[in-house]
């Protein structure tokens, strides 16, 4: 049988600039060697890109991506990072709908499928996230909202493109709260999208990763569920001491 591969994705949200990044990104190589079976992805703010990319380079086990992008390679786009822009400065993954995204900024469903689709035709990974919240949650919607969410990048991807993609599953109601979903709730959730995968024809090797409030003292209990392929950490991955520690428990 093979080795399960579990990901540790860390997005440190607009926290740490390029001179912390840097120290961060040093330390953390200081405290950490490579685990069998672990990747360990960093998302830091857009400026520190580089920084970190350049000082993790050494290890094949680290992979460094982006909080967001446009779809288009570049033009009139004020404020915006387009994909070549972020590739050039290290990036390989780009989260792609998380919550914040869509409820402070008004990322639609749409958006993330175009920033998804595009991310695959550079051959960065997209990382798309999905997850309900809690009103939806206690409406009884949380399938419903998942499998909305999920339709139209099913639509913009070819079957075979999903061999290139992580899904995460992070409850709003979860993120940045100190509430994670159970065990229990992740794990039927993640079966969930599985199952809707397959009725487009999605291969089943797809990961899927639990974000929300995940901390080393729950993290063993989540990922103890093998629907989990790993996990997308925003507060306890802000200092190295902390996430080295997470992504070393077994
Ligand atoms: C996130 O930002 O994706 C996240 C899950 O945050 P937190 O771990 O702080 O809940």
């Amino acid at each position: 049988m093979s080795e399960r591969q579990l990901i540790y994705a860390a997005n440190w949200k607009m926290n740490l600039g390029p001179s912390d990044a840097r120290r961060y990104s040093e330390r953390f190589l200081a405290l950490t060697s490579p685990i069998p079976g672990r990747s360990l992805w960093f998302f830091p703010p857009a400026v520190s890109l580089s920084a970190v990319s350049e000082c993790m380079q050494s290890r094949a086990d680290i992979r460094v991506g982006v909080q967001n992008v446009h779809w288009e390679a570049k033009g009139a786009f004020t404020g915006e990072v387009s994909i070549p822009m972020a590739l050039e400065a290290g990036a390989r993954a780009v989260l792609a709908g998380h919550s914040e995204r869509r409820q402070l900024f008004g990322e639609t469903d749409e958006y993330v499928a175009r920033k998804a689709k595009a991310a695959l035709n550079l051959g960065v990974t997209p990382v798309v996230c999905v997850g309900e919240t809690l009103a939806e949650r206690d409406g009884g919607r949380t399938e419903a909202v998942i499998v909305r969410q999920l339709a139209p990048v099913l639509e913009a991807l070819e079957p075979p493109e999903w061999n290139r993609v992580v899904l995460a599953y992070e409850p709003v109601w979860a993120i940045g709260t100190g509430k994670n979903a159970t065990p229990d709730d992740a794990a039927q959730i993640h079966e969930l999208i599985r199952l809707e995968l397959s009725h487009h024809g999605v291969s089943s090797r797809v990961p899927i990763l639990y974000g929300g409030s995940v901390n080393s003292g729950n993290v063993l209990s989540l990922l103890a569920r093998p629907q989990l392929d790993g996990v997308l950490v925003g507060g306890a991955s802000l200092d190295p001491e902390g996430w080295a520690e997470l992504v070393g428990l077994s």
